[in-house]
């Protein structure tokens, strides 16, 4: 479960950059987070992932909660096995460690970039690299994986691949997506559900799916 009761939050300034945001997302759902740049999203999430503390308000999520990084964030200096296995074999045993090399390969191998195994980023595309940081973060077998405009800086035919390996991780291993982004067309075509915040509020919710013109609906919500 995944629920977000009365949330505020604010930093330093008086200025609410989350006000009362309330958001049920159900298990195995691709949640959509809309809204103007500063709107909130990247707080809200950064809330839901524990980076922030909520000045009032409560979030409940018992499942385990992964995070994908605006831009990537991959190690330049490491492999793109490296960059998989860094943390999760921080503090492991030599038996663990080769647990996960295999386990790496699988995630690998299942997101279609296994032959990289071994390059180092600089010499990835952009959605090579956004699958290199797909694979890092399902290294823990998250129930919750939290996405920060995965598809900023990636060209149209790149995000169409985002979209079908955001679905594939969501079926296969029925993995509840979280995701903020500018990007409505990116959003319409992979959330079961959206939320547009604007200000710190909840200006709309839809389903994309049971609507229309889901973009043309959003829109009316950016200032
Ligand atoms: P979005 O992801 O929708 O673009 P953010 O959640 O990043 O919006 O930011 C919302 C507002 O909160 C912005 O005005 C931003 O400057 C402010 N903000 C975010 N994080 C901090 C912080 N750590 N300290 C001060 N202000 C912040
Ligand atoms: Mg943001």
């Amino acid at each position: 479960m995944l629920k977000v009761c009365d949330v505020t939050k604010s930093f330093c300034g008086a200025r609410k950059i989350l006000d009362g945001v309330s958001i049920d997302i159900p298990e195995s759902h691709i949640f959509g987070l809309a809204g103007p740049s500063g709107s909130g999203k990247s707080t809200l999430l950064r809330c839901i992932q524990g980076l922030e503390t909520p000045d009032s308000g409560t979030i409940v999520c018992n499942r385990k909660v992964s995070f994908m990084f605006q831009d990537f964030q991959l190690f330049s200096h490491m492999t793109v096995l490296k960059n998989v296995i860094y943390a999760p074999t921080l503090k492991a045993s030599p038996e663990e460690k080769e647990r996960c090399v295999a386990k790496a390969h699988e995630i690998l191998r299942n997101l279609g970039i296994e032959d990289k195994i071994l390059e180092y980023p600089g010499t990835l595309s952009g959605g090579q690299k956004q699958r290199v940081a797909l694979a890092r973060s399902l290294m823990i077998d998250p129930n919750v994986l939290l996405c920060d405009e995965p598809t900023s800086g990636l060209d149209v035919a790149t995000i169409t691949d985002v979209v079908s390996l955001l679905r594939k991780v969501n079926d296969q291993f029925g993995v509840t997506i979280v995701i903020a982004s500018h990007d409505l067309y990116f959003l319409t075509q992979i959330s079961d559900r959206i939320v547009l915040l604007r200000d710190g509020v909840i200006a709309t919710e839809i389903n994309p799916k049971q609507h229309d013109d889901p973009i043309e609906h959003l829109k009316k919500y950016y200032g």
